[in-house]
């Protein structure tokens, strides 16, 4: 061997080795990575592991947490269960309601306060049993029972078996009310509430007690309750009257049981409208009821939208109404039978007294001695008295039954009022009473209304002031008020100073029939309606009447009207020529009155209370255009003053106030007055005297006209018919136009007049209205029918009939005017004068005189 061998060897060796090594290595690095791989796999379990359990140990804590909190929850739970329930009963306990509580064997679970309250229940405990407990309110005598103890029981103990328990009512003998609703809980339990209905009942008695039908609906139309009466009111509807019942079923139950007579025929109309009512209550409907009964149905809308409803039985005042209704119909008829009885009563007493009056005033105009003078002329004032009565109520029966009628025309007030004034002045002068008119200067005297109505409530009122009054004056004052759409308010007061009237008194003078019954008052006549009907026609004329007095000072009657102003007033015209005026009276209301209507004229008015002081006034200052003395004045009269003044050698014009102007005449020296002016004084009259004074004398009216006197050849008496059915008529015309030269005829009736008008073509017929066969109206028509394009002949009504409605139907007859009988001389001859035919004048120129005078 060598060594290469060796060497060799050597390396073949440890080729060898180094392969085993290799191979060694290679299965190390084999093995290590295999270690490698599964230790990594290993650790990967490792953490894995670690991981599970340290999440099982995470959950375990948190589900020890939770336990724990659950735990404590769950004690929380328990103690606020504990605490719920306490409250609970705490609550229960409070409320004035009873509760109870019983288990499926119906004994005592638990019950609160009131419950046991009221039963008494200090015996109750849980566990007792519910007839146990009834036994025990049996026997305690709580409740008001109406059956023995055992019955009622019983009936609680069946009740309580139902099905359905309905709720029970129980009166305690302590006046309580209580009502007990049970209800059976689906494991068996009842629970038991008692409520107190104490206030609730009294609350129904007293709408049970009311006397009227009671209902109250909720805003669903549903009933609530009503009450007996309400049932009774519809006695048909009344089995659908239950709580809840819809009001349209009601409604509609009624309508098929025959409730509603008033809807047969017409239901469904009749519903709508009932429904509508309902819907919209529109206060008080009366409703008549099958069985003939009236209700008066009152709707209102409750404050939630409901509706309560009272129903009053008004039967009773539905028959008084209907008597009082008939007693006023009755009455009207009545009242227009008395109507038509005083029309005919008037008639009748009117045509005896035309004779009666008439012929005693032609007796006063005869040769009479004293004693059979005064006889006549009893008889004649006698008859006018009665007269007067018989127009007062007359026209009161007028206005009653509605039958007068005004007939407004342009009038000058102011001389109505003295008109008035002058026809009552005769009787003023004879108690020695001053009449006075004091018209406010600056009012218009013309206005629009009916001077006749006016004339009568101013001769009532200042005939009463004359009649009352026995010393001073009676004075009629107008002062007019604003202005207004040419309408003027105006006040008329007329003021006396007589007896006056208590306070008590005022209020019912005005009343018909009323008077003051006292002895200073007992010797007026009168009947005690002037100032009735004075009122009324002052109220038909839209004004009112009022009175002031004071017992033994005087009155004053007053009424205020507004009038249409007929014109305007012009400004009176002024008797500019008048400068300066002596006013002499005594009486302080005079001299103010005078100076009143004097000094707008622009004249200066010196005022003396007497004669004496006139003349010591014109002694000192003669410088007066005129003296205005009254005639009647203590120690100096007018007429002594007016000799005194010419005495002094005074020339001034003196004029005098006299209320007795004839007496005045006949003691006054002819000539010496420049005029005599009649109280009370007519303003215009005393501006056209005042203008006089300076200018040629006018005409004055009132003075006996000149008479041309035609031809005697011309002249021919007036032809007169007359047609009048009544014998004493006749004598009575017949006896009035006596020396007038008329020629008179007869006719019997309104045939006959006819017939005389064609035959003797009169200057003026003078026509009765009822007479027989043909009446005055049919005569006058038959005339005008054929006088027809022909003269006019003037007719003139006489009537007895002094109802309104005749002197319209009278006109329409084609009638010119017409008198009311009784028939008066001075009527007759103003007709003659006024219709007189030109070539008569003459004729009546003697009666003229006499009228004129
Ligand atoms: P008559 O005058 O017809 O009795 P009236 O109705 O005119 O009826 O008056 C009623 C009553 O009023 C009179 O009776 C009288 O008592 C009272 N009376 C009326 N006017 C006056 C007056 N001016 N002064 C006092 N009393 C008067």
């Amino acid at each position: 061997m060598d060594f290469t061998d060796r060497l060799a060897k050597e390396r073949r060796a440890r080729l060898a080795a180094e392969r085993l090594l290799e191979q060694k290595s290679r299965e190390l690095i084999a093995a290590n990575e295999k270690l490698a791989l599964h230790a990594r796999a290993l650790s990967d379990q490792i953490v894995e592991q670690r991981h599970v359990v340290h999440t099982a140990l995470t959950e375990a804590e948190a589900l020890k947490g939770q336990a724990s909190r659950f735990l404590g929850d769950l004690e929380r739970a328990h103690s606020a269960a504990d605490m719920a329930e306490r409250r609970l009963w705490d609550s229960i306990n409070t409320i004035r309601d009873g509760f109870a509580v019983f288990d499926a064997q119906d004994h005592l679970v638990a019950a609160n306060r009131a419950y046991l309250g009221f039963f008494n229940g200090q015996l109750l405990q849980p566990g007792t049993p519910y007839r146990q407990l009834l036994d025990l309110v049996a026997r305690s005598g709580i409740v008001d029972l109406t059956e023995a103890p055992a019955d009622w029981v019983a009936l609680m103990l069946a009740r309580r078996a139902a099905a359905e328990m309905e709720p029970v009512e129980l009166r305690l003998t302590n006046g309580q009310w209580l009502r007990i609703v049970d209800r059976r809980a689906r494991d068996g339990d009842l629970v038991s509430l008692v409520v107190d209905i104490t206030e609730q009942k009294r609350i129904w008695a007293a709408i049970e007690a009311i006397p009227d039908g009671f209902v109250l609906f909720d805003r669903e139309e549903r009933m609530l309750i009503c009450n007996q009466n309400y049932r009774d009111t519809y006695p048909a509807s009344a089995p659908a009257m239950q709580p809840g019942a819809r009001f349209e079923e009601i409604l509609r139950y009624g309508l098929t049981h025959g409730q509603h007579v008033d809807a047969v025929g017409r239901e469904e109309d009749w519903l709508a409208g009932r429904l509508a009512q309902h819907r919209n209550p529109q206060g008080a409907v009366e409703q008549q009821l099958s069985d003939g009964r009236w209700v008066r149905a009152q709707d209102h809308q409750t404050p939630d939208g409901g509706r309560v409803g009272l129903r009053v039985d008004i039967t009773r005042d539905k028959e008084q109404q209907k008597a009082l209704e008939d007693a006023r119909l009755a009455a009207e008829a009545a009242n227009r039978a008395k109507s038509a009885f005083l029309a005919n009563m008037s008639h009748e007493i009117r045509t005896p007294m035309n004779g009666v009056v008439g012929m005693a005033e032609l007796l006063c105009d005869t040769t009479l001695s004293e004693e059979q003078r005064l006889f006549a002329e009893t008889i004649r004032s006698s008859g006018e008295a009665l007269l007067v009565i018989i127009n007062d109520i007359l026209d009161y029966s007028k206005i009653e039954a509605e039958r007068l009628t005004f007939y407004p025309v342009p009038f000058d007030l102011e001389r109505t009022i003295h008109e008035v004034a002058m026809l009552l002045q005769p009787r003023a002068y004879a108690k020695g009473i001053d009449l006075l008119i004091d018209y406010d200067m600056f009012l218009p005297t013309r206005f629009v209304a009916d001077p006749a109505r006016l004339r009568q409530v101013l001769t009532n009122l200042i005939g009463n002031a004359v009649k009352f009054t026995e010393a001073g004056h009676v004075m009629v004052r107008v002062v007019g008020f604003d202005l207004v759409d040419d309408r003027q308010e105006l006040h008329v007061t007329v003021e006396d100073t007589g007896i006056g009237i208590a306070p008590d008194n005022l209020d019912h003078i005005f009343g018909e029939f009323n008077q003051v019954e006292s002895q200073s008052n007992r010797k007026f006549e009168g009947t005690g309606l002037g100032l009735a009907i004075t009122r009324r026609l002052i109220e038909r004329m839209e004004g009112a009447v009022w009175v002031d007095s004071e017992l033994g000072q005087g009155s004053s009657f007053g009424f205020r009207l507004c009038l249409p102003v007929a014109e305007t007033a012009e400004p009176q015209r002024l008797p500019v020529e008048i400068h300066r005026a002596l006013v002499v009276d005594d009486q302080f209301i005079n001299r103010t009155i005078l100076e009143r209507q004097l000094a707008p004229c622009g004249i200066e008015v010196v005022l003396c209370r007497s004669g004496a002081e006139a003349l010591v006034t014109l002694a000192n200052d003669g410088a007066f255009d005129v003296v205005l003395t009254d005639h009647d004045m203590p120690e100096m009269d007018g007429i002594a003053l007016l000799r005194r003044i010419r005495a002094a050698g005074w020339m001034v014009p003196v004029m005098l106030l006299s209320s007795n102007p004839t007496m005045a005449m006949a003691e006054a020296d002819a000539g010496e007055l420049a005029a005599i002016l009649q109280k009370p004084l007519l303003r215009a009259d005393l501006y056209r005297r005042l203008k006089s004074l300076t200018r040629p004398a006018e005409p004055q009216p009132e003075a006996v006209e000149v008479v041309t006197l035609l031809p005697p050849s011309e002249r021919r008496a007036v032809r007169v018919l007359a047609a009048e059915d009544n014998r004493t008529n006749q004598l009575v015309f017949q006896k009035m136009v006596r020396g007038t030269g008329i020629e008179l005829t007869f006719a019997g009736n309104g045939r006959e007049a006819v017939e005389l008008w064609q035959t003797l073509r009169p200057d003026i017929i003078f026509m009765d209205i009822s007479m027989p066969e043909m009446d005055g109206r049919e005569a006058a028509q038959a005339i005008r029918a054929a006088e027809a394009g022909q003269r006019h002949v003037p007719i003139i009504a006489m009537t007895a009939h002094a109802m309104e409605g005749d002197a319209e139907s009278i006109l329409a007859a084609g009638i010119d005017r017409y008198m009311t009988k009784p028939l008066r001389k001075s009527a007759i001859i103003d007709m003659l004068i006024a219709y007189r035919p030109a070539e008569a004048r003459e004729i009546i120129r003697e009666a003229e005189v006499l009228v004129a005078s």
